[in-house]
């Protein structure tokens, strides 16, 4: 059959990801497909006999954040980062790795780890089990690189595939949620500012909270508008009688979620808010990776999956699944990062009940464009991979 070795691939591809996400693909361009390949079950055709080696490179990049970012733990400017690039045979897949100071990794245990990392000696990088289990087992933590190699992987994959990670899932992107977008806690002028700022351009909002301005932080944001806010204590609330309170309190001023309300050491307390809360109560701190899930089952009334936390896509959309199927609920959420890392985690954002993706939206050098938010909502671009383009220069 006359057709060229990247075509094949990518119509090989596109094949499979319509079996393997029934309606999600027509059935009509499919089948043609099918017929086009010669009628039968084709598998990926991708040469493992000539010098195509994965290469992985990247690059620090520190974020610069549009305003000082304040929690009830700390305040920033900035968020150390890493930009990495995995080439493959003509085609490139981008990730990253963002460190806020809370997750314990810096530019230094990322880049450690990444040179520690041999894809070359994987034939083809459809074998990401394999690639990603050994990526795993090269050491305890470093979630954020392995999440920025995993992630690279995942768009490379995609689109040698030709094929956006929510279709390969057989995610329905008219289905992505409204995002959230946060306001930190701040002075009342500056919450008002904020608030008027995104009134316009969001449909919820989220607010930090757990500080001993929580109420004010609130009424300050209902003077300008009406919009559902989530909230994160983010542990902040130390006793569980007056976080509780504070919830009732809450959800009478149009709050619908809260998120992290007590130290994650604190389980019974925490268990005893969620029994207790008219709120569903999200873990976020609590709860890391895939294995995390069963201690806290019952705990908590949803999880808050981040890729910098649990290592990447392919660990999230397990997250997710076993969460569902544990009758959990489910939010996506992000660090302060470039398009390329929240464009990977909108992926997984048309079966979430809350999404936390303003992450790009915090910075001011940005290298992608990707996901974007029109109207409040997350809007999927319908390109391969992650969904990203690169913009600017001397990008690795
Ligand atoms: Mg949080």
């Amino acid at each position: 059959m006359a057709i060229k070795r990247r075509e094949f691939i990518k119509t090989a591809g596109s094949t499979i990801a319509g079996m393997a996400v029934g309606s999600a693909v027509s059935f009509g361009v499919a089948e043609a497909r099918k017929r086009a390949l010669g009628n039968t079950v084709q598998s990926y055709h991708v040469n493992t006999s000539g010098p195509a080696r994965m290469k992985l490179s990247f690059e620090p990049y520190e974020l610069q954040l549009r305003h000082t970012f304040t929690v009830a733990s700390y305040s920033r400017t900035t968020t150390p980062d890493v930009q990495v690039k995995i080439e493959y045979d003509g085609f490139t897949g981008y990730g990253e790795a963002s460190m806020p100071p809370y997750l314990g990794q810096t530019v230094e245990s990322v880049t450690s780890f990444l040179r520690k990392v041999d894809l070359g000696q994987f034939k083809d990088p459809f074998m990401m089990e394999d690639i990603l289990s050994y990526v795993d087992s090269l050491s305890e933590g470093d979630t954020a690189a392995k999440a920025a190699v995993d992630i690279a992987l995942h768009d490379l994959v995609g689109k040698m595939m030709g094929q956006p990670w929510f279709r390969i899932w057989g995610l329905d992107p008219a289905k992505a949620p409204d995002t959230t977008f946060t306001i930190g806690i701040d002075t009342p002028e500056v919450v008002r500012e904020k608030t008027r700022e995104c009134a316009g351009k969001f449909n919820i909002l989220k607010v930090k909270v757990g500080l001993d301005n929580d109420k004010e932080m609130i009424e300050t944001i209902r003077e300008i508008t009406d919009l559902p806010i989530a909230v994160d204590a983010n542990q902040g609330w130390k006793d569980k009688h007056k976080a509780l309170e504070m919830i009732n309190w809450l959800a009478e001023h149009g709050v619908v979620m809260v998120e992290q309300p007590m130290p994650k050491e604190m389980l019974d307390d925490n268990a005893w808010i969620t029994e207790n809360s008219p709120l569903p109560v999200f873990a976020d701190e609590a709860i890391q990776r895939l294995a995390d899930i069963p201690a806290i089952k019952g705990a908590y009334s949803g999880i808050n999956i981040k890729l910098m936390k649990c290592t990447g896509m392919r660990e999230a959309w397990r997250m997710a699944s076993y969460a569902r199927s544990e009758g959990m609920k489910v939010m996506v959420g992000c660090m302060t990062e470039t398009s390329c890392a929240v464009s990977a985690a909108a992926q997984l954002s048309p079966i979430v009940d809350f999404a936390d993706l303003d992450g790009n939206l915090l910075i001011s050098n940005d290298r992608f464009e990707g996901m974007t938010v029109v109207k409040g909502k997350i809007t999927l671009p319908d390109r391969p991979g992650i969904g990203i383009t690169p913009i600017g220069h001397n990008l690795i």
